[in-house]
């Protein structure tokens, strides 16, 4: 994977195990609007293993800064 920059903006999801945020494309996007997906897709998370498939309005677009992508904030 390439290295995640800071400052640049990532389509990612959040994890349905540990919900963490994680990158679904490895490269930044620069358009939020033509970076989106149209269908879902089946990602694996690398922090947890854990491997869902997530609607394409389950992925987002986080900004990576200092903190990481973040996390979900509720936990279910
Ligand atoms: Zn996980």
């Amino acid at each position: 994977m390439i290295p995640k920059e800071l400052g640049k903006q990532y389509l990612v999801v959040f994890c349905k195990g540990c919900g963490a945020g994680f990158r679904v494309r490895e490269k930044p996007i620069a358009e939020e609007q033509d970076s989106l997906p149209s269908a879902a897709e089946t990602h694996r998370c690398p922090g947890c293993g854990h491997t869902a498939v997530y609607e394409a309005r389950e992925m987002k677009v986080a900004r990576y800064q200092k903190e990481g992508l973040g996390r979900h904030k509720k936990m279910q």
